[in-house]
């Protein structure tokens, strides 16, 4: 039996927040906002915590790619297992954790600024801007 001590932030549907591909797929689904999350200053990119006290709950509605993209970097290499929407293959977000297996993730999981939008149909706020490693 659980008592009232077990309940100490229960997440309500209220507090979820869903978020769509380009193509109207649903991408994200998350009890926060975009705008709470930290970004990763290489890329901008918005970081969800998957270990730790800060992990965060959420559904990626991604296909993980088998074979990683490898881009340098300042300070080396570094291997990205892109995440693509399940519907039109469009790449929302990434991996950069080859030590996971299918069913896990690794310590973060990366979403690309610009990549969903809380409006299904509309382009993604962000969505057109170049990231500054490809400028
Ligand atoms: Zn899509």
């Amino acid at each position: 039996m659980s008592s009232r001590a077990d309940v100490s932030a229960p997440i309500t549907t209220s507090d979820l927040k869903v978020f769509y591909c380009a193509c109207g797929e649903l991408g994200l689904v998350i009890n926060r906002s975009l705008a709470s999350l930290a970004r990763r200053p290489v890329d901008n990119a918005m970081i969800l915590r998957n270990t730790g006290k800060d992990k965060m709950y959420y559904k990626l509605n991604a296909l993980l790619d088998r074979e990683p993209i490898v881009y340098k970097r300042p300070d080396g290499l570094e291997k990205q297992w892109r995440l693509r929407c399940q519907r039109c293959d469009l790449q929302l977000g990434y991996e950069t954790s080859d030590a996971r297996e299918a069913s896990t993730r690794g310590p973060y999981t990366y979403l690309l600024h610009g990549s969903v939008t809380e409006t299904q149909n509309a382009v993604p706020i962000g969505a057109y801007d170049i990231p500054a490693h490809l400028t």
